[in-house]
């Protein structure tokens, strides 16, 4: 086997790939050489929520139960709780509709349905372990330019300001999020289904306190999620807001004042959460189902965005990475405790094999959720309010459906 630099380079050290990077230390109990290459400069190490970043942005992240038990595993639930606040019910409704559905995690026997996390803070976290407790090293802020594979190894040009340097490795993981230069670059394809959507994200403060409930509501724009999060300094309520818009409406959206926004807010949510006090920093994302041609060649493994980007009504498409980092690790640190080659085409196709049933169910879960809440036929909205009321009063199914949107249904990591 040749000799390399490292034997795991990744390639963005954004939420998937810092996971990623933090998988195979611990998996491998520390014994492998990873690096981590990320295009912007490291946060200074604190306990402070740090400055908005890259993947750890304004969003927040509501974490499966299948993805709380993958960070226990990996020994970061404990620096994490005090972040994250227990999903202890959803409520999805459809404004101006009758059907509604009530699903709460008592019922399943569960201690939660979910963990919102504001991303900032995941990062928080995820970043000072790695540099704290493991052997990965970094390299940023440094941008990976390109990659060639060749036999037995993979060599990446890295730029670090002025300087380019050649690096080598077993195995490259290009995490480096749905517009992949990398993925490009070695000439992957992607599918891309446009959903004309963007999702418009800020944290709300609330009159009265959410008590754990995750809100779900179907509006004539799209639908609209407020996930439960902690209290601010003060101890003012607050939900994170994920609230998807036709494309068209964008700029008009941007141009909202607060005080526009948050009024056009309460008349598409209603008063669950009482009067709406006051938004935080908002961002816009554009929406579309994405999905790379090939996770894997040799020597290379595609993750987290640049392999499959998911809209975010089912709050999904990291959960569904997450789980491909926990297989893709647990593979790479037995192929290293052999002596093998981490970049070995059977490994990395087992790895893809294990993973395609989650991942075709989970994309098409989230892909007909959209498709079916975002639709205002008068056909489509009476089925949908059937459904959601014959949900609400069939036990199977409804577990069924909860159990889909916690991450812990077959093929799930949680089993
Ligand atoms: C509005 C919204 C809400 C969401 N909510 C949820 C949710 O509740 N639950 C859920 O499971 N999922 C959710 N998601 C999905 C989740 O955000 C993504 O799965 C996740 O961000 C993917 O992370 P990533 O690390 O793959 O990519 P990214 O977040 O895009 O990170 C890529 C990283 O690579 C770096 N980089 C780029 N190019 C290079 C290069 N050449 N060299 C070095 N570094 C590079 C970047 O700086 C960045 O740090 C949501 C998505 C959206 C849009």
């Amino acid at each position: 086997m040749p000799h390399t630099d490292y034997d795991v380079v990744i390639a963005g050290g954004g939420m998937v790939g810092a996971s990623l990077a933090l998988c195979l230390d611990r998996f491998s109990c520390a014994g492998l050489r990873v690096l981590v290459v990320e295009n912007f400069p490291l946060p200074p190490l604190s306990d402070e929520k740090p400055a908005y970043r890259p993947s750890f942005d304004a969003r927040s992240t509501a974490l499966s139960f299948g993805s709380a038990q993958i960070y226990e595993e990996l020994a970061m639930w404990p620096l994490l709780t005090e972040h994250i606040c227990a999903i202890s019910q959803v409520h999805v409704s459809d404004r101006g509709h009758f059907g509604s559905v009530l699903m709460n995690a008592a019922s399943q026997g569960w201690p939660a349905l979910g963990y919102v996390v504001e991303n900032a803070w995941l990062g928080n976290v995820l970043l000072s372990q790695l540099r704290k407790n493991t052997k990965v090293e970094f390299l940023s802020p440094a941008s990976v330019e390109s990659v060639s594979v060749f036999q037995g190894y993979a060599s990446l040009s890295v730029r670090e300001g002025d300087a380019v340097k050649e690096v080598t490795t077993q195995l490259v993981a290009i995490a480096d999020g749905a517009d992949s230069g990398l993925r490009s670059q070695l000439g992957i394809g992607a599918s891309i289904d446009d959903y004309h959507q963007v999702a418009v994200i800020a944290n709300v403060a609330t009159e009265k306190h959410h008590d754990g409930c995750a809100f779900e509501r179907f509006t004539e724009r799209g639908p609209l999620a407020l996930l439960p999060l902690l209290a601010d300094e003060s101890g003012m309520s607050r939900s994170a807001l994920v609230w998807t818009f036709p494309e068209a409406m964008a700029d008009e959206v941007a141009a909202w004042s607060d005080e526009e926004f948050l009024a056009e807010l309460q008349r598409n949510f209603g008063y669950r959460l009482g009067r709406l006090r006051k938004v935080g920093q908002r961002g816009a994302f554009p929406l579309r189902l994405m999905q790379a041609e090939e996770q894997v060649r040799g020597q290379v493994a595609v993750l987290g965005n640049a392999a499959h980007s998911l809209h975010p009504v089912a709050g999904q498409g990291f959960n569904l990475a997450l789980r491909d980092v926990e297989c893709l690790s647990r593979l790479v640190a037995g192929a290293h405790r052999r002596g093998d080659n981490l970049g070995d085409l059977a490994l990395l196709q087992k790895y893809t094999s294990s993973q395609r049933g989650d991942q075709f169910v989970t994309t098409t879960f989230s892909d007909q959720l959209t498709g079916i809440f975002s639709n205002r036929k008068p056909v489509l909205s009476l089925l949908r309010n059937l459904g959601l009321s014959m949900l609400d009063i069939t036990p199977p199914a409804k577990s069924q459906f909860v159990a889909r949107a916690a991450g812990i249904l077959p093929g799930a990591a949680a089993e």
